[in-house]
């Protein structure tokens, strides 16, 4: 059976063992290596491939901490084939630490609440691509996902709106659906978690977790583009903020 490669996900357990082992390999023998082999196995990732008792055995999250090590550009000696996504998740870990740190902290949380096993896989978890490169891996991004379409939620963020008198409408562009569209745009407009899950951490989502945005500028809220998968209203104002003062120069 070919090999199921490693995605992001996993990487940020694996490399969360080896910055806590104090950049050292692991042994397959070491029951933190035995934790984390039943934890990847259990992950809602690659669920035809667990049949295979080789699929991120002992032994291969072994090697893995060994293909991590070497990755490292301090490392003096023979490399391993980690293959481009473990090399990429060290220099990650080499920029942000934190947030590399964080994102394995909230996955594993995440994990332990069994969250995760009720939630089907979100249709737009991944980019056009197909393939998702971001700091915080899949399943983080689909729980938020999930979380930002609980209809509950939204009718309880929709109430608080309405309470403080202010539009259903883009907190970004300004954008109402009703009056662009009449009857039929009434009311409608997306729900969005303003922070990452690997940011805030795995808390319960506050109503102040989320804004209300038009359908374009949530999209690009969640467009991948420059290695994140996330960014902020804030953060896409200050784009077009920034875009448009480049147009009048
Ligand atoms: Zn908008
Ligand atoms: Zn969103």
């Amino acid at each position: 059976m070919a090999q199921t490669p490693w995605v992001r996900d996993e990487l940020l357990l694996a490399l969360a063992l080896v910055v806590d082992n104090g950049w050292r390999e692991l042994r397959q023998q070491d029951s933190r290596v035995v934790e984390l082999s039943g934890l990847l196995r259990s992950l809602p990732l690659h669920e035809d491939a667990v049949a295979d008792p080789r699929f991120r055995s002992p032994n291969s999250v072994s090697r893995k901490t060994t293909d991590i090590v070497t990755a490292h550009p301090d490392h003096l000696g023979e490399t391993t084939k980690g293959g481009r996504p473990t090399q990429k998740i060290v220099a990650d870990y080499l920029e942000r630490p934190d947030a590399i740190l964080a994102a394995a902290r909230a996955l594993r949380h995440v994990m332990d609440s069994g969250e995760l096993h009720r939630i089907p896989p979100q249709p737009d978890e991944t980019d056009e691509s197909g393939e998702l490169s971001s700091l915080e891996g899949r399943l983080l991004v689909r729980l938020a996902l999930y979380r930002e379409r609980d209809r509950g939620l939204r009718e309880l963020k929709l109430r608080q709106i309405r309470r403080l008198k202010q539009p259903i409408a883009c907190e970004v562009c300004s954008f109402d659906f009703g009056t662009t569209y009449g009857p039929l745009g009434v009311g409608y407009v997306e729900v969005h978690h303003v922070t990452p899950l690997h940011a805030i951490g795995p808390r319960e989502t506050r109503l102040d977790d989320l804004a209300l945005l038009c359908a374009n500028c949530h999209r690009m809220c969640h467009r991948s583009h420059a290695g994140k998968t996330w960014r902020t209203p804030a953060d896409l104002r200050e784009a077009m903020h920034g875009v448009s003062i480049h147009g009048a120069s």
